[in-house]
Protein backbone atom coordinates (compact mmCIF):
# COMPACT_ATOMS: atom_id res chain seq x y z
CA UNK A 1 0.00 0.00 0.00
CA UNK A 2 1.47 3.13 -0.96
CA UNK A 3 0.14 6.31 0.84
CA UNK A 4 0.64 9.78 0.10
CA UNK A 5 0.54 12.07 3.25
CA UNK A 6 -0.24 16.00 3.30
CA UNK A 7 0.00 17.74 6.67
CA UNK A 8 -0.76 21.81 6.55
CA UNK A 9 -2.52 22.50 9.71
CA UNK A 10 -0.31 25.15 11.12
CA UNK A 11 2.74 27.01 9.11
CA UNK A 12 4.79 24.00 8.14
CA UNK A 13 4.39 22.46 4.36
CA UNK A 14 4.45 18.27 4.82
CA UNK A 15 4.32 15.44 2.23
CA UNK A 16 5.26 12.31 2.69
CA UNK A 17 5.32 8.56 1.30
CA UNK A 18 4.85 5.86 2.87
CA UNK A 19 4.83 1.99 1.72
CA UNK A 20 2.78 0.08 4.62
CA UNK A 21 4.16 1.15 7.75
CA UNK A 22 7.79 2.54 5.85
CA UNK A 23 8.57 5.65 5.38
CA UNK A 24 9.95 6.10 1.67
CA UNK A 25 9.89 10.33 1.78
CA UNK A 26 9.76 12.89 4.40
CA UNK A 27 9.50 16.45 3.11
CA UNK A 28 9.07 19.76 5.16
CA UNK A 29 9.26 23.06 3.93
CA UNK A 30 9.32 25.55 7.01
CA UNK A 31 7.95 29.05 6.80
CA UNK A 32 10.66 31.03 8.24
CA UNK A 33 9.19 34.07 7.50
CA UNK A 34 6.90 33.86 11.13
CA UNK A 35 10.41 34.35 12.99
CA UNK A 36 9.88 38.18 12.60
CA UNK A 37 6.86 38.73 13.94
CA UNK A 38 6.90 36.35 17.24
CA UNK A 39 4.52 33.75 16.25
CA UNK A 40 2.50 32.01 13.32
CA UNK A 41 0.43 34.55 10.97
CA UNK A 42 -2.55 32.73 9.66
CA UNK A 43 -3.05 34.78 6.76
CA UNK A 44 0.86 34.76 6.00
CA UNK A 45 0.53 30.86 6.93
CA UNK A 46 -1.69 29.86 3.64
CA UNK A 47 -0.30 31.66 1.57
CA UNK A 48 2.86 30.09 1.82
CA UNK A 49 0.98 26.74 1.82
CA UNK A 50 -0.44 27.53 -1.31
CA UNK A 51 3.53 28.83 -2.40
CA UNK A 52 4.54 25.03 -0.93
CA UNK A 53 2.60 22.55 -1.66
CA UNK A 54 2.92 21.28 -4.97
CA UNK A 55 6.52 21.23 -4.92
CA UNK A 56 7.01 19.77 -1.54
CA UNK A 57 4.46 17.21 -3.12
CA UNK A 58 6.68 16.70 -6.23
CA UNK A 59 10.20 16.65 -4.17
CA UNK A 60 8.47 13.62 -1.82
CA UNK A 61 7.15 11.93 -4.53
CA UNK A 62 10.54 11.80 -6.56
CA UNK A 63 12.29 11.45 -3.41
CA UNK A 64 10.35 7.80 -2.95
CA UNK A 65 10.90 7.29 -6.07
CA UNK A 66 7.40 6.56 -6.41
CA UNK A 67 4.89 7.99 -9.90
CA UNK A 68 1.34 9.27 -8.56
CA UNK A 69 -0.35 6.57 -10.84
CA UNK A 70 1.36 4.30 -8.09
CA UNK A 71 -0.52 5.72 -5.09
CA UNK A 72 -3.19 3.40 -3.26
CA UNK A 73 -4.88 6.54 -1.40
CA UNK A 74 -3.85 9.90 -0.49
CA UNK A 75 -4.40 11.41 3.48
CA UNK A 76 -4.13 14.54 4.49
CA UNK A 77 -4.97 16.55 7.95
CA UNK A 78 -8.15 17.16 8.48
CA UNK A 79 -7.52 19.37 11.86
CA UNK A 80 -6.88 20.59 14.48
CA UNK A 81 -5.02 23.82 13.29
CA UNK A 82 -5.46 27.11 11.32
CA UNK A 83 -8.65 27.05 9.13
CA UNK A 84 -6.53 28.68 6.00
CA UNK A 85 -3.64 26.14 6.01
CA UNK A 86 -6.00 23.35 7.04
CA UNK A 87 -7.91 24.46 4.00
CA UNK A 88 -4.85 24.25 1.34
CA UNK A 89 -4.09 20.50 2.62
CA UNK A 90 -7.15 19.33 1.93
CA UNK A 91 -8.24 20.85 -1.53
CA UNK A 92 -5.30 19.41 -3.00
CA UNK A 93 -6.05 16.21 -1.42
CA UNK A 94 -9.42 16.17 -2.43
CA UNK A 95 -8.49 17.63 -6.12
CA UNK A 96 -5.66 15.21 -6.09
CA UNK A 97 -7.72 12.26 -4.94
CA UNK A 98 -10.79 12.52 -7.64
CA UNK A 99 -7.98 12.95 -10.40
CA UNK A 100 -6.11 9.58 -9.64
CA UNK A 101 -9.78 7.65 -8.90
CA UNK A 102 -8.45 6.67 -5.41
CA UNK A 103 -9.43 7.35 -1.83
CA UNK A 104 -9.29 10.14 0.38
CA UNK A 105 -8.36 9.87 4.11
CA UNK A 106 -8.39 12.33 6.94
CA UNK A 107 -6.44 12.29 9.30
CA UNK A 108 -6.43 14.20 13.11
CA UNK A 109 -3.22 15.73 13.62
CA UNK A 110 -3.01 14.74 17.49
CA UNK A 111 -3.85 10.95 16.08
CA UNK A 112 -1.18 11.15 13.83
CA UNK A 113 1.11 12.49 16.97
CA UNK A 114 0.65 9.41 19.05
CA UNK A 115 0.30 7.26 15.96
CA UNK A 116 4.05 8.30 14.73
CA UNK A 117 5.06 5.89 17.39
CA UNK A 118 4.01 3.04 14.85
CA UNK A 119 6.14 3.80 11.79
CA UNK A 120 8.15 0.91 11.30
CA UNK A 121 11.81 2.62 11.59
CA UNK A 122 15.07 0.72 12.09
CA UNK A 123 16.20 1.11 16.60
CA UNK A 124 12.49 2.32 17.45
CA UNK A 125 9.74 -0.56 18.82
CA UNK A 126 6.84 0.14 18.61
CA UNK A 127 3.99 0.31 21.78
CA UNK A 128 1.42 -2.15 22.20
CA UNK A 129 -1.48 -1.62 23.82
CA UNK A 130 -2.95 -0.20 26.00
CA UNK A 131 -0.36 2.52 26.54
CA UNK A 132 -0.48 6.17 27.69
CA UNK A 133 0.77 9.05 24.99
CA UNK A 134 1.87 12.46 26.31
CA UNK A 135 1.41 14.65 23.61
CA UNK A 136 3.15 18.04 24.14
CA UNK A 137 3.14 20.44 21.48
CA UNK A 138 2.69 23.91 20.58
CA UNK A 139 -1.27 23.97 21.02
CA UNK A 140 -1.78 20.91 23.41
CA UNK A 141 -1.18 19.50 26.00
CA UNK A 142 -2.71 15.80 26.72
CA UNK A 143 -2.42 12.54 28.31
CA UNK A 144 -4.60 9.89 25.92
CA UNK A 145 -4.82 6.05 26.87
CA UNK A 146 -4.44 4.35 23.78
CA UNK A 147 -6.42 1.66 23.61
CA UNK A 148 -6.36 0.58 19.63
CA UNK A 149 -5.46 2.69 16.99
CA UNK A 150 -8.94 3.97 16.89
CA UNK A 151 -9.54 3.83 20.93
CA UNK A 152 -8.31 6.85 22.40
CA UNK A 153 -9.87 8.51 25.31
CA UNK A 154 -8.15 11.91 26.70
CA UNK A 155 -8.06 11.59 30.56
CA UNK A 156 -5.73 14.81 31.01
CA UNK A 157 -5.10 18.29 29.44
CA UNK A 158 -3.92 21.63 29.80
CA UNK A 159 -6.56 23.87 31.14
CA UNK A 160 -5.34 26.81 29.76
CA UNK A 161 -1.72 27.20 27.63
CA UNK A 162 -0.18 24.46 26.24
CA UNK A 163 3.53 23.29 27.08
CA UNK A 164 4.75 24.37 24.21
CA UNK A 165 3.36 27.52 25.02
CA UNK A 166 5.17 27.70 28.46
CA UNK A 167 8.13 27.31 26.53
CA UNK A 168 7.97 29.73 24.12
CA UNK A 169 6.11 32.37 26.34
CA UNK A 170 8.67 32.00 28.91
CA UNK A 171 11.88 32.30 26.39
CA UNK A 172 9.91 35.74 25.02
CA UNK A 173 9.74 37.12 28.60
CA UNK A 174 13.67 36.44 28.43
CA UNK A 175 14.31 38.63 25.13
CA UNK A 176 14.57 34.84 23.58
CA UNK A 177 13.74 35.21 19.61
CA UNK A 178 10.43 32.76 18.68
CA UNK A 179 10.57 29.86 18.69
CA UNK A 180 11.99 30.04 21.96
CA UNK A 181 11.62 26.42 23.18
CA UNK A 182 14.86 24.91 21.81
CA UNK A 183 16.63 27.37 22.98
CA UNK A 184 15.23 27.41 26.57
CA UNK A 185 16.17 23.59 26.12
CA UNK A 186 19.84 24.40 25.21
CA UNK A 187 20.68 26.98 28.03
CA UNK A 188 18.87 24.90 30.13
CA UNK A 189 21.63 22.30 29.66
CA UNK A 190 24.43 24.20 31.14
CA UNK A 191 22.89 25.29 34.18
CA UNK A 192 21.26 24.43 37.37
CA UNK A 193 17.53 23.71 37.75
CA UNK A 194 17.18 24.39 41.12
CA UNK A 195 18.59 27.92 40.96
CA UNK A 196 15.60 29.77 40.61
CA UNK A 197 12.03 27.69 42.48
CA UNK A 198 8.82 28.25 40.61
CA UNK A 199 5.48 27.20 42.12
CA UNK A 200 3.89 24.46 40.21
CA UNK A 201 0.15 24.83 39.88
CA UNK A 202 -2.23 23.08 41.97
CA UNK A 203 -4.80 21.26 39.15
CA UNK A 204 -7.15 18.89 40.40
CA UNK A 205 -6.85 14.99 38.14
CA UNK A 206 -5.00 14.65 35.71
CA UNK A 207 -5.26 18.49 33.87
CA UNK A 208 -3.03 20.19 33.09
CA UNK A 209 -2.07 24.37 33.70
CA UNK A 210 1.11 26.52 32.99
CA UNK A 211 -0.39 30.11 32.69
CA UNK A 212 0.27 30.75 36.09
CA UNK A 213 3.75 29.48 35.23
CA UNK A 214 4.11 31.52 32.84
CA UNK A 215 3.17 34.98 34.94
CA UNK A 216 5.03 33.77 37.76
CA UNK A 217 8.08 33.95 35.53
CA UNK A 218 7.00 37.18 34.18
CA UNK A 219 7.20 38.73 37.58
CA UNK A 220 10.21 37.20 38.84
CA UNK A 221 12.26 38.82 35.96
CA UNK A 222 10.50 42.17 36.26
CA UNK A 223 11.51 42.46 40.07
CA UNK A 224 15.10 40.73 39.56
CA UNK A 225 16.13 43.34 36.59
CA UNK A 226 15.06 46.37 38.98
CA UNK A 227 17.24 44.69 41.43
CA UNK A 228 19.77 44.16 38.49
CA UNK A 229 19.03 45.13 34.96
CA UNK A 230 21.99 42.43 33.80
CA UNK A 231 20.22 39.83 36.13
CA UNK A 232 18.63 37.76 33.18
CA UNK A 233 22.17 37.78 30.68
CA UNK A 234 24.30 37.12 33.88
CA UNK A 235 21.46 34.03 34.89
CA UNK A 236 20.06 32.98 31.48
CA UNK A 237 21.50 28.99 31.48
CA UNK A 238 20.31 29.00 36.06
CA UNK A 239 16.81 30.60 34.73
CA UNK A 240 16.30 28.21 31.58
CA UNK A 241 17.68 24.86 33.19
CA UNK A 242 15.15 26.26 36.36
CA UNK A 243 11.60 26.91 33.90
CA UNK A 244 12.63 23.63 32.14
CA UNK A 245 12.25 22.00 35.39
CA UNK A 246 9.44 23.17 36.62
CA UNK A 247 7.24 22.09 33.55
CA UNK A 248 9.01 18.56 33.39
CA UNK A 249 8.12 18.71 37.39
CA UNK A 250 4.53 19.75 36.20
CA UNK A 251 4.11 16.97 33.62
CA UNK A 252 6.21 13.87 35.59
CA UNK A 253 3.30 14.97 38.66
CA UNK A 254 0.29 14.06 36.20
CA UNK A 255 1.99 11.32 34.37
CA UNK A 256 2.75 9.44 37.48
CA UNK A 257 -0.53 9.87 38.71
CA UNK A 258 -1.69 8.85 35.47
CA UNK A 259 -0.01 5.52 35.70
CA UNK A 260 -1.19 5.29 38.98
CA UNK A 261 -4.55 5.73 37.87
CA UNK A 262 -4.88 3.01 35.03
CA UNK A 263 -1.93 0.85 36.17
CA UNK A 264 -0.27 1.14 32.80
CA UNK A 265 3.30 1.56 32.28
CA UNK A 266 4.03 2.01 28.95
CA UNK A 267 4.27 5.84 28.12
CA UNK A 268 4.67 7.20 24.53
CA UNK A 269 5.44 10.82 23.89
CA UNK A 270 4.91 12.54 21.16
CA UNK A 271 4.86 16.44 19.63
CA UNK A 272 6.98 19.15 19.11
CA UNK A 273 8.23 19.44 23.05
CA UNK A 274 9.09 15.61 23.30
CA UNK A 275 12.25 16.80 21.43
CA UNK A 276 13.02 18.54 24.55
CA UNK A 277 16.58 16.75 26.10
CA UNK A 278 15.34 17.23 29.57
CA UNK A 279 11.69 15.55 28.98
CA UNK A 280 13.71 12.58 27.31
CA UNK A 281 16.45 12.22 30.21
CA UNK A 282 13.80 12.27 32.94
CA UNK A 283 10.95 9.89 30.53
CA UNK A 284 14.47 7.47 30.06
CA UNK A 285 15.13 7.42 34.11
CA UNK A 286 11.66 6.52 34.80
CA UNK A 287 12.63 2.72 33.44
CA UNK A 288 15.04 2.30 36.23
CA UNK A 289 13.02 4.10 39.03
CA UNK A 290 9.80 3.14 38.34
CA UNK A 291 10.00 0.06 35.79
CA UNK A 292 8.00 1.78 33.18
CA UNK A 293 8.64 1.29 29.33
CA UNK A 294 8.54 4.61 27.57
CA UNK A 295 8.84 4.99 23.75
CA UNK A 296 10.40 8.39 22.41
CA UNK A 297 10.28 8.87 18.47
CA UNK A 298 12.45 10.01 16.46
CA UNK A 299 13.28 13.60 16.03
CA UNK A 300 11.52 13.81 12.61
CA UNK A 301 8.36 12.50 13.58
CA UNK A 302 8.32 14.80 16.87
CA UNK A 303 7.62 18.23 15.14
CA UNK A 304 4.85 18.73 12.56
CA UNK A 305 5.71 16.24 9.70
CA UNK A 306 3.74 14.40 7.15
CA UNK A 307 5.15 10.88 7.66
CA UNK A 308 2.66 10.35 10.97
CA UNK A 309 -0.62 11.46 9.17
CA UNK A 310 0.91 8.81 6.87
CA UNK A 311 0.67 6.53 9.06
CA UNK A 312 -3.12 6.96 10.62
CA UNK A 313 -3.11 7.26 7.00
CA UNK A 314 -2.75 3.41 6.48
CA UNK A 315 -4.35 2.12 9.37
CA UNK A 316 -7.29 3.55 8.02
CA UNK A 317 -6.53 2.24 4.68
CA UNK A 318 -7.27 -0.92 6.28
CA UNK A 319 -9.67 -0.77 8.06
CA UNK A 320 -11.66 1.46 4.71
CA UNK A 321 -12.14 4.46 6.42
CA UNK A 322 -12.59 6.77 3.43
CA UNK A 323 -14.12 10.05 2.70
CA UNK A 324 -16.35 11.96 -0.14
CA UNK A 325 -14.79 15.18 -1.32
CA UNK A 326 -17.81 16.44 1.10
CA UNK A 327 -15.64 16.27 3.95
CA UNK A 328 -14.52 18.98 5.66
CA UNK A 329 -11.71 20.91 7.72
CA UNK A 330 -11.92 21.39 11.39
CA UNK A 331 -9.85 23.95 13.13
CA UNK A 332 -11.18 22.14 16.49
CA UNK A 333 -11.51 18.21 16.05
CA UNK A 334 -11.99 15.55 18.91
CA UNK A 335 -10.81 11.61 18.38
P1 LIG B 1 -0.14 21.16 17.67
O1 LIG B 1 0.51 19.87 17.32
O2 LIG B 1 -0.66 21.20 19.06
O3 LIG B 1 -1.13 21.59 16.65
P2 LIG B 1 2.19 22.47 16.66
O4 LIG B 1 2.04 21.45 15.61
O5 LIG B 1 2.30 23.90 16.30
O6 LIG B 1 1.01 22.29 17.69
P3 LIG B 1 4.65 21.20 17.24
O7 LIG B 1 5.28 21.51 15.93
O8 LIG B 1 4.28 19.80 17.52
O9 LIG B 1 3.42 22.14 17.55
O10 LIG B 1 5.60 21.74 18.40
C1 LIG B 1 6.11 23.05 18.38
C2 LIG B 1 6.44 23.46 19.81
O11 LIG B 1 7.51 22.64 20.30
C3 LIG B 1 6.90 24.90 19.92
O12 LIG B 1 6.23 25.49 21.02
C4 LIG B 1 8.41 24.76 20.24
O13 LIG B 1 8.94 25.80 21.01
C5 LIG B 1 8.42 23.46 20.99
N1 LIG B 1 9.75 22.81 21.01
C6 LIG B 1 10.44 22.31 19.96
N2 LIG B 1 11.64 21.83 20.36
C7 LIG B 1 11.69 22.03 21.71
C8 LIG B 1 12.64 21.74 22.72
N3 LIG B 1 13.80 21.15 22.44
N4 LIG B 1 12.33 22.08 23.98
C9 LIG B 1 11.16 22.67 24.30
N5 LIG B 1 10.22 22.97 23.39
C10 LIG B 1 10.48 22.66 22.12
FE1 LIG C 1 1.76 19.31 15.81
Amino acid sequence: VYILAIESSCDDTAAAVLCNEKVLSNVVANQLIHNQYGGVVPELASRAHQQNIVPVIEAALKKANIKKEQLSAIAFTQGPGLMGSLLVGSSFAKSMALALQIPLIAVNHMHAHILAHFIDEKGFDKPSFPFLALTISGGHTQIVRVDDFFDLTIIGETTDDAVGEAFDKSAKILGLPYPGGPLVDKYAQLGNPKAFPFTKPKVPGLDFSFSGLKTAILYFIQKKKIEKPEFIEENLNDICASIQYTIIEILMDKLKMAVKETGIKQIAIGGGVSANSGIRNTLKETETKYGWKTYIPKFEYTTDNAAMIGIVGYQKFLSQKFETAEVVSKARIQF
